[in-house]
Protein backbone atom coordinates (compact mmCIF):
# COMPACT_ATOMS: atom_id res chain seq x y z
CA UNK A 1 0.00 0.00 0.00
CA UNK A 2 2.97 2.19 0.85
CA UNK A 3 4.18 1.66 -2.59
CA UNK A 4 1.06 2.13 -4.20
CA UNK A 5 1.07 5.88 -2.44
CA UNK A 6 4.62 6.55 -2.79
CA UNK A 7 3.71 6.24 -6.90
CA UNK A 8 0.45 8.15 -6.56
CA UNK A 9 2.28 11.20 -5.25
CA UNK A 10 5.59 11.37 -4.82
CA UNK A 11 5.87 13.11 -8.36
CA UNK A 12 5.07 15.99 -6.85
CA UNK A 13 6.16 16.06 -3.58
CA UNK A 14 9.24 14.48 -4.27
CA UNK A 15 10.04 12.84 -0.75
CA UNK A 16 12.23 9.98 -2.29
CA UNK A 17 15.68 9.81 -4.18
CA UNK A 18 15.58 6.19 -4.52
CA UNK A 19 12.49 3.70 -3.84
CA UNK A 20 13.70 0.15 -3.73
CA UNK A 21 10.59 -1.75 -4.36
CA UNK A 22 12.28 -5.39 -4.86
CA UNK A 23 14.46 -4.92 -2.00
CA UNK A 24 10.88 -3.73 0.14
CA UNK A 25 8.96 -6.49 -0.90
CA UNK A 26 11.70 -8.84 -0.20
CA UNK A 27 12.61 -7.43 3.27
CA UNK A 28 8.67 -7.78 4.19
CA UNK A 29 8.48 -11.17 2.57
CA UNK A 30 11.62 -12.25 4.97
CA UNK A 31 9.16 -10.93 7.56
CA UNK A 32 6.43 -13.10 7.04
CA UNK A 33 8.74 -16.09 6.95
CA UNK A 34 10.39 -14.98 10.27
CA UNK A 35 6.98 -15.17 12.00
CA UNK A 36 5.67 -17.98 10.41
CA UNK A 37 8.83 -20.02 11.44
CA UNK A 38 7.88 -18.72 15.18
CA UNK A 39 10.69 -15.85 15.81
CA UNK A 40 9.37 -13.16 18.41
CA UNK A 41 9.19 -10.51 16.39
CA UNK A 42 9.13 -6.64 18.25
CA UNK A 43 5.55 -4.44 17.43
CA UNK A 44 6.90 -2.52 14.43
CA UNK A 45 7.98 -5.63 12.56
CA UNK A 46 6.58 -5.61 8.75
CA UNK A 47 6.10 -1.83 9.34
CA UNK A 48 7.65 0.28 6.27
CA UNK A 49 10.20 3.21 6.99
CA UNK A 50 11.80 6.17 4.67
CA UNK A 51 15.15 6.27 5.33
CA UNK A 52 17.45 9.41 5.17
CA UNK A 53 19.98 9.08 2.13
CA UNK A 54 22.98 10.08 4.74
CA UNK A 55 22.97 6.58 6.45
CA UNK A 56 24.43 3.43 4.91
CA UNK A 57 22.73 0.98 3.63
CA UNK A 58 24.14 -2.09 1.71
CA UNK A 59 23.65 -2.30 -1.95
CA UNK A 60 21.59 0.39 -1.93
CA UNK A 61 22.46 4.11 -3.90
CA UNK A 62 23.26 6.52 -0.98
CA UNK A 63 23.90 10.22 -2.04
CA UNK A 64 23.86 12.47 0.74
CA UNK A 65 22.09 14.65 -1.52
CA UNK A 66 25.56 15.63 -3.49
CA UNK A 67 26.34 14.53 -6.68
CA UNK A 68 30.10 13.85 -5.43
CA UNK A 69 28.72 10.26 -4.64
CA UNK A 70 26.44 9.89 -7.23
CA UNK A 71 26.16 6.35 -7.88
CA UNK A 72 27.95 4.89 -4.99
CA UNK A 73 26.55 1.90 -3.40
CA UNK A 74 27.87 1.32 0.12
CA UNK A 75 29.01 -2.20 1.15
CA UNK A 76 28.21 -2.48 4.95
CA UNK A 77 24.98 -1.66 6.90
CA UNK A 78 24.95 1.45 9.09
CA UNK A 79 24.40 0.30 12.64
CA UNK A 80 21.20 2.06 12.29
CA UNK A 81 19.70 0.68 9.17
CA UNK A 82 21.58 -3.13 10.86
CA UNK A 83 18.92 -2.85 13.82
CA UNK A 84 16.06 -1.63 11.68
CA UNK A 85 16.80 -4.77 10.01
CA UNK A 86 16.92 -6.28 13.32
CA UNK A 87 13.67 -5.39 14.20
CA UNK A 88 12.09 -6.86 10.80
CA UNK A 89 10.92 -2.89 9.86
CA UNK A 90 10.93 -2.81 6.08
CA UNK A 91 13.01 -0.09 4.43
CA UNK A 92 10.98 1.75 1.49
CA UNK A 93 13.82 4.21 -0.13
CA UNK A 94 16.32 6.51 0.61
CA UNK A 95 14.51 10.56 1.19
CA UNK A 96 15.56 13.68 0.00
CA UNK A 97 17.85 16.32 1.94
CA UNK A 98 20.01 19.49 1.61
CA UNK A 99 23.48 18.13 0.37
CA UNK A 100 25.69 16.51 3.04
CA UNK A 101 22.71 17.71 5.43
CA UNK A 102 23.58 21.69 4.82
CA UNK A 103 20.25 23.64 5.19
CA UNK A 104 16.87 24.26 6.68
CA UNK A 105 14.85 23.55 3.53
CA UNK A 106 16.03 20.77 0.89
CA UNK A 107 16.50 23.14 -1.23
CA UNK A 108 20.38 22.41 -1.13
CA UNK A 109 19.60 18.90 -2.58
CA UNK A 110 21.87 18.24 -5.71
CA UNK A 111 18.76 16.39 -6.80
CA UNK A 112 15.73 19.21 -6.70
CA UNK A 113 13.69 20.04 -3.88
CA UNK A 114 10.82 18.34 -2.06
CA UNK A 115 7.74 19.91 -1.34
CA UNK A 116 5.81 19.97 1.58
CA UNK A 117 2.65 17.98 1.41
CA UNK A 118 0.56 20.89 3.40
CA UNK A 119 1.44 23.32 0.56
CA UNK A 120 2.93 22.28 -2.58
CA UNK A 121 4.65 25.78 -2.71
CA UNK A 122 6.31 25.71 0.78
CA UNK A 123 9.63 23.86 1.86
CA UNK A 124 9.11 20.49 3.70
CA UNK A 125 12.24 21.92 6.26
CA UNK A 126 15.47 20.73 6.16
CA UNK A 127 17.84 19.31 5.74
CA UNK A 128 15.98 16.12 6.78
CA UNK A 129 12.95 17.42 4.61
CA UNK A 130 12.09 14.30 2.71
CA UNK A 131 11.34 11.71 5.42
CA UNK A 132 8.87 14.08 7.24
CA UNK A 133 7.19 15.05 3.81
CA UNK A 134 7.07 11.13 3.29
CA UNK A 135 5.52 11.21 6.79
CA UNK A 136 3.17 13.88 5.99
CA UNK A 137 2.06 12.80 2.50
CA UNK A 138 1.69 9.28 4.45
CA UNK A 139 4.01 7.58 1.64
CA UNK A 140 5.54 6.10 5.01
CA UNK A 141 4.60 5.60 8.89
CA UNK A 142 8.36 5.88 10.01
CA UNK A 143 11.40 7.83 8.96
CA UNK A 144 14.95 8.28 10.08
CA UNK A 145 16.30 11.83 10.20
CA UNK A 146 19.93 13.13 11.21
CA UNK A 147 20.21 16.07 13.81
CA UNK A 148 22.95 18.01 13.66
CA UNK A 149 21.96 20.94 14.48
CA UNK A 150 17.48 20.96 13.73
CA UNK A 151 17.18 18.57 11.08
CA UNK A 152 15.21 16.39 12.60
CA UNK A 153 13.03 18.75 14.64
CA UNK A 154 12.61 21.62 12.26
CA UNK A 155 11.15 19.23 9.47
CA UNK A 156 9.01 17.69 11.97
CA UNK A 157 7.83 21.26 12.98
CA UNK A 158 7.44 22.69 9.69
CA UNK A 159 4.98 19.39 8.43
CA UNK A 160 3.11 18.79 11.16
CA UNK A 161 4.70 15.56 12.29
CA UNK A 162 7.08 14.03 15.22
CA UNK A 163 11.29 14.45 15.12
CA UNK A 164 13.24 13.30 18.22
CA UNK A 165 16.86 14.00 18.21
CA UNK A 166 18.43 11.61 20.79
CA UNK A 167 21.18 12.32 23.12
CA UNK A 168 24.36 12.87 21.47
CA UNK A 169 25.84 8.87 21.88
CA UNK A 170 22.28 7.64 22.11
CA UNK A 171 22.09 6.57 18.70
CA UNK A 172 25.10 5.28 16.80
CA UNK A 173 26.75 7.21 14.06
CA UNK A 174 28.17 4.21 12.23
CA UNK A 175 27.46 4.03 8.81
CA UNK A 176 26.09 7.86 9.09
CA UNK A 177 28.03 10.48 6.60
CA UNK A 178 29.55 12.27 9.01
CA UNK A 179 28.44 16.00 8.70
CA UNK A 180 29.74 17.60 12.30
CA UNK A 181 31.35 14.24 14.21
CA UNK A 182 30.78 16.39 17.66
CA UNK A 183 26.85 17.02 16.59
CA UNK A 184 25.47 14.52 14.19
CA UNK A 185 22.67 12.61 15.61
CA UNK A 186 20.39 10.03 14.11
CA UNK A 187 16.83 9.97 15.44
CA UNK A 188 12.93 8.74 14.69
CA UNK A 189 10.49 10.77 12.52
CA UNK A 190 7.05 9.50 13.20
CA UNK A 191 3.53 10.92 13.21
CA UNK A 192 2.45 9.84 16.53
CA UNK A 193 5.00 10.05 19.66
CA UNK A 194 4.37 6.28 20.85
CA UNK A 195 5.46 5.15 17.21
CA UNK A 196 8.62 7.72 17.58
CA UNK A 197 9.17 6.38 20.88
CA UNK A 198 9.21 2.80 19.45
CA UNK A 199 11.23 3.43 16.48
CA UNK A 200 13.56 5.13 19.22
CA UNK A 201 13.91 2.26 21.03
CA UNK A 202 14.74 -0.31 18.25
CA UNK A 203 17.20 2.22 16.94
CA UNK A 204 18.98 3.40 20.28
CA UNK A 205 21.69 2.03 22.33
CA UNK A 206 25.20 1.23 22.62
CA UNK A 207 27.63 0.63 19.93
CA UNK A 208 31.26 -0.43 20.25
CA UNK A 209 31.95 0.80 16.60
CA UNK A 210 30.89 4.55 17.38
CA UNK A 211 33.77 5.84 19.94
CA UNK A 212 31.42 8.48 21.11
CA UNK A 213 28.68 5.88 22.07
CA UNK A 214 27.03 6.08 24.88
CA UNK A 215 27.24 2.38 27.28
CA UNK A 216 24.19 2.91 29.30
CA UNK A 217 20.88 1.69 29.28
CA UNK A 218 18.33 3.21 26.52
CA UNK A 219 15.94 5.66 28.52
CA UNK A 220 12.52 4.39 29.18
CA UNK A 221 10.85 6.67 26.29
CA UNK A 222 7.94 3.59 25.35
CA UNK A 223 6.87 3.94 28.59
CA UNK A 224 6.63 7.51 28.61
CA UNK A 225 4.91 7.43 25.20
CA UNK A 226 1.99 5.32 26.98
CA UNK A 227 1.90 7.33 30.21
CA UNK A 228 1.92 11.02 29.15
CA UNK A 229 1.73 11.57 32.84
CA UNK A 230 2.66 15.26 33.13
CA UNK A 231 1.44 15.77 36.74
CA UNK A 232 4.42 17.68 38.99
CA UNK A 233 6.72 17.96 35.98
CA UNK A 234 8.26 20.96 35.82
CA UNK A 235 8.68 22.79 32.77
CA UNK A 236 10.67 25.76 31.88
CA UNK A 237 9.90 27.97 29.13
CA UNK A 238 13.19 29.78 27.94
CA UNK A 239 12.67 33.37 27.78
CA UNK A 240 15.33 34.12 25.27
CA UNK A 241 13.36 31.60 22.38
CA UNK A 242 10.56 33.85 21.60
CA UNK A 243 9.10 37.93 21.07
CA UNK A 244 10.90 39.48 18.17
CA UNK A 245 11.31 37.56 15.11
CA UNK A 246 8.66 34.81 16.06
CA UNK A 247 5.50 34.89 14.32
CA UNK A 248 2.23 36.15 15.95
CA UNK A 249 0.78 31.63 14.89
CA UNK A 250 3.70 29.92 16.07
CA UNK A 251 3.29 32.26 19.55
CA UNK A 252 -0.16 31.73 20.19
CA UNK A 253 -0.37 28.22 19.54
CA UNK A 254 2.59 27.41 21.85
CA UNK A 255 1.66 29.40 24.37
CA UNK A 256 -1.79 27.20 24.38
CA UNK A 257 0.52 24.25 24.34
CA UNK A 258 2.18 25.40 27.61
CA UNK A 259 -1.28 26.11 29.13
CA UNK A 260 -2.69 22.51 28.29
CA UNK A 261 0.68 21.40 30.03
CA UNK A 262 -0.45 23.64 33.25
CA UNK A 263 -4.12 22.36 33.39
CA UNK A 264 -2.60 18.71 33.13
CA UNK A 265 -0.74 19.41 36.29
CA UNK A 266 2.33 20.48 35.01
CA UNK A 267 4.31 23.67 36.58
CA UNK A 268 5.29 26.18 34.45
CA UNK A 269 7.96 28.78 35.59
CA UNK A 270 10.26 30.80 33.21
CA UNK A 271 13.76 30.69 32.53
CA UNK A 272 16.84 32.28 31.57
CA UNK A 273 19.10 30.80 29.51
CA UNK A 274 21.44 34.16 28.34
CA UNK A 275 24.38 32.65 26.03
CA UNK A 276 21.75 30.77 24.14
CA UNK A 277 22.24 34.15 21.53
CA UNK A 278 25.49 33.44 21.15
CA UNK A 279 24.60 29.58 20.03
CA UNK A 280 24.04 30.30 16.39
CA UNK A 281 27.21 32.20 15.29
CA UNK A 282 29.00 29.72 17.67
CA UNK A 283 27.37 26.96 15.65
CA UNK A 284 28.33 28.32 12.55
CA UNK A 285 32.02 28.37 13.24
CA UNK A 286 32.04 24.51 14.72
CA UNK A 287 30.09 23.18 12.01
CA UNK A 288 32.03 24.60 9.26
CA UNK A 289 34.95 23.44 10.89
CA UNK A 290 34.45 19.85 11.08
CA UNK A 291 32.46 19.40 7.78
CA UNK A 292 35.90 21.37 6.06
CA UNK A 293 37.79 18.09 7.55
CA UNK A 294 35.45 15.51 7.43
CA UNK A 295 34.63 16.40 3.54
CA UNK A 296 38.18 16.03 2.73
CA UNK A 297 37.53 12.51 1.99
CA UNK A 298 35.53 13.39 -1.44
CA UNK A 299 38.68 13.14 -3.46
CA UNK A 300 37.32 11.39 -6.21
CA UNK A 301 39.78 8.14 -5.27
CA UNK A 302 38.09 6.73 -3.31
CA UNK A 303 34.22 7.16 -3.57
CA UNK A 304 31.69 8.06 -6.52
CA UNK A 305 32.05 11.07 -8.83
CA UNK A 306 35.54 11.73 -10.67
CA UNK A 307 35.90 14.57 -13.47
CA UNK A 308 38.47 15.18 -15.31
CA UNK A 309 41.08 12.21 -15.20
CA UNK A 310 42.83 11.63 -18.75
CA UNK A 311 45.05 9.07 -17.58
CA UNK A 312 47.56 11.83 -16.79
CA UNK A 313 47.97 10.93 -13.15
CA UNK A 314 47.69 14.44 -12.45
CA UNK A 315 45.61 13.58 -8.60
CA UNK A 316 45.46 17.27 -7.67
CA UNK A 317 43.71 18.41 -11.03
CA UNK A 318 41.32 15.59 -11.18
CA UNK A 319 40.51 16.44 -7.07
CA UNK A 320 39.92 19.95 -7.86
CA UNK A 321 38.05 19.64 -10.91
CA UNK A 322 35.93 16.67 -9.23
CA UNK A 323 35.29 18.97 -6.31
CA UNK A 324 34.37 21.88 -8.04
CA UNK A 325 31.81 19.70 -9.78
CA UNK A 326 30.78 17.36 -7.36
CA UNK A 327 29.83 19.57 -4.42
CA UNK A 328 27.06 22.61 -4.61
CA UNK A 329 27.33 26.02 -3.62
CA UNK A 330 26.59 25.72 -0.05
CA UNK A 331 28.83 23.26 0.65
CA UNK A 332 31.73 25.24 -0.91
CA UNK A 333 30.49 27.51 1.04
CA UNK A 334 31.33 25.93 4.57
CA UNK A 335 34.39 24.57 3.47
CA UNK A 336 35.88 27.71 2.91
CA UNK A 337 34.46 28.94 6.00
CA UNK A 338 36.00 25.98 8.02
CA UNK A 339 39.31 25.99 6.45
CA UNK A 340 39.62 29.28 7.39
CA UNK A 341 38.46 28.98 10.79
CA UNK A 342 40.59 26.40 11.59
CA UNK A 343 44.13 28.60 9.78
CA UNK A 344 47.00 28.87 12.21
CA UNK A 345 46.58 32.10 13.27
CA UNK A 346 42.74 32.38 13.46
CA UNK A 347 42.43 29.15 15.45
CA UNK A 348 42.16 30.70 18.86
CA UNK A 349 40.23 33.77 17.28
CA UNK A 350 37.12 31.48 15.97
CA UNK A 351 37.42 27.82 16.64
CA UNK A 352 38.89 28.57 19.93
CA UNK A 353 36.29 31.04 20.96
CA UNK A 354 33.64 28.99 20.00
CA UNK A 355 34.62 25.99 22.16
CA UNK A 356 34.47 28.44 24.69
CA UNK A 357 30.76 29.70 24.28
CA UNK A 358 29.99 26.10 23.58
CA UNK A 359 31.22 25.15 27.46
CA UNK A 360 28.78 28.52 28.07
CA UNK A 361 25.79 26.92 26.21
CA UNK A 362 26.49 23.70 28.46
CA UNK A 363 26.37 25.22 31.83
CA UNK A 364 23.07 27.26 30.82
CA UNK A 365 21.74 24.46 30.25
CA UNK A 366 23.01 22.68 33.44
CA UNK A 367 22.00 25.41 35.78
CA UNK A 368 18.13 25.44 34.00
CA UNK A 369 18.05 21.53 34.85
CA UNK A 370 18.74 22.40 38.34
CA UNK A 371 15.36 23.93 38.23
CA UNK A 372 13.01 22.72 35.58
CA UNK A 373 13.03 19.27 34.17
CA UNK A 374 12.82 20.22 30.75
CA UNK A 375 12.69 23.06 28.85
CA UNK A 376 10.51 24.34 26.03
CA UNK A 377 10.04 26.95 23.25
CA UNK A 378 8.65 27.05 19.84
CA UNK A 379 10.61 24.67 17.31
CA UNK A 380 10.95 27.43 14.88
CA UNK A 381 10.36 30.79 14.56
CA UNK A 382 8.31 30.75 11.60
CA UNK A 383 5.82 28.04 9.65
CA UNK A 384 7.13 26.76 6.43
CA UNK A 385 8.43 29.49 4.17
CA UNK A 386 7.86 29.69 0.42
CA UNK A 387 10.27 27.64 -2.13
CA UNK A 388 12.90 30.09 -3.48
CA UNK A 389 12.21 32.73 -0.64
CA UNK A 390 15.71 32.34 1.48
CA UNK A 391 17.73 30.49 -0.77
CA UNK A 392 19.56 33.11 -1.98
CA UNK A 393 19.85 34.63 1.92
CA UNK A 394 21.77 32.09 4.18
CA UNK A 395 21.85 33.98 7.20
CA UNK A 396 17.68 33.92 7.18
CA UNK A 397 18.01 30.66 6.37
CA UNK A 398 20.80 30.21 9.33
CA UNK A 399 17.96 32.20 11.73
CA UNK A 400 15.61 29.10 11.22
CA UNK A 401 17.81 27.04 13.55
CA UNK A 402 17.81 29.61 16.18
CA UNK A 403 15.62 27.02 18.87
CA UNK A 404 17.13 24.02 17.85
CA UNK A 405 20.69 24.52 17.72
CA UNK A 406 21.96 25.17 21.75
CA UNK A 407 20.88 21.45 21.95
CA UNK A 408 23.32 20.26 19.57
CA UNK A 409 26.18 21.98 20.99
CA UNK A 410 25.16 20.93 24.61
CA UNK A 411 24.42 17.20 23.59
CA UNK A 412 21.30 16.58 25.50
CA UNK A 413 18.12 14.95 24.12
CA UNK A 414 15.36 17.39 22.07
CA UNK A 415 12.31 17.27 20.11
CA UNK A 416 9.40 18.70 17.99
CA UNK A 417 5.83 17.80 18.01
CA UNK A 418 3.01 19.22 16.81
CA UNK A 419 0.86 21.87 18.34
CA UNK A 420 -1.63 23.38 16.07
CA UNK A 421 -1.92 25.14 12.94
CA UNK A 422 -1.27 28.71 12.82
CA UNK A 423 -3.84 31.25 12.13
CA UNK A 424 -2.13 33.69 9.63
CA UNK A 425 -1.47 30.94 6.99
CA UNK A 426 -3.13 27.18 8.54
CA UNK A 427 0.51 25.68 8.32
CA UNK A 428 1.38 23.42 11.06
CA UNK A 429 3.55 24.92 14.47
CA UNK A 430 6.32 22.56 16.53
CA UNK A 431 6.21 22.38 19.82
CA UNK A 432 10.17 22.44 21.29
CA UNK A 433 11.39 20.20 24.49
CA UNK A 434 14.55 19.85 25.75
CA UNK A 435 15.48 17.39 28.31
CA UNK A 436 18.67 16.38 30.31
CA UNK A 437 21.58 13.60 28.68
CA UNK A 438 20.21 10.87 28.87
CA UNK A 439 16.33 11.61 30.00
CA UNK A 440 14.65 11.00 26.62
CA UNK A 441 11.96 9.40 28.52
CA UNK A 442 10.97 12.97 29.36
CA UNK A 443 10.47 14.40 26.02
CA UNK A 444 8.23 11.61 25.19
CA UNK A 445 5.94 12.50 28.23
CA UNK A 446 5.67 15.88 27.17
CA UNK A 447 5.08 14.49 23.73
CA UNK A 448 2.14 12.01 24.64
CA UNK A 449 0.85 14.48 27.15
CA UNK A 450 0.23 17.29 24.00
CA UNK A 451 -1.53 14.27 22.20
N1 LIG B 1 20.11 23.82 9.27
C1 LIG B 1 21.28 23.39 9.97
C2 LIG B 1 22.47 23.52 9.07
O1 LIG B 1 22.29 23.91 7.97
C3 LIG B 1 21.05 22.01 10.48
C4 LIG B 1 21.74 20.93 9.79
C5 LIG B 1 21.49 19.56 10.34
O2 LIG B 1 20.94 19.38 11.43
N2 LIG B 1 21.95 18.59 9.61
O3 LIG B 1 23.57 23.28 9.43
Amino acid sequence: AHLDRIAAVDESVHAFLHVDTEGALAQAAAVDARRAAGDELGPLAGVPLALKDVLAQEGVPTTAGSKILEGWKPPYDSTVVARLRAAGIVILGKTNMDEFAMGSSTENSAYGVTRNPWDLNRIPGGSGGGSSAALASYEAPLAIGTDTGGSIRQPGSVTGTVGVKPTYGGTSRYGLIALASSLDTPGPCARTTLDAALLHEAIAGYDPRDSTSIDQPVPPVVEAARRGDVQGLRIGVVKELGGEGYQPGVEARFHEAVELLTKLGAEVVEVSCPNFEYALPAYYLILPSEASSNLAKFDAMRFGLRVGDDGLNDAEKVMGMTRAAGFGAEVKRRIMLGTHALSSGYYDAYYGQAQKVRTLIVQDFERAFEQVDVLVSPSTPTTAFPIGERVNDPIAMYKNDLCTIPTNLAGNAAASFPCGLADEDGLPVGFHVMAPVLRDDRLYTVGAALE
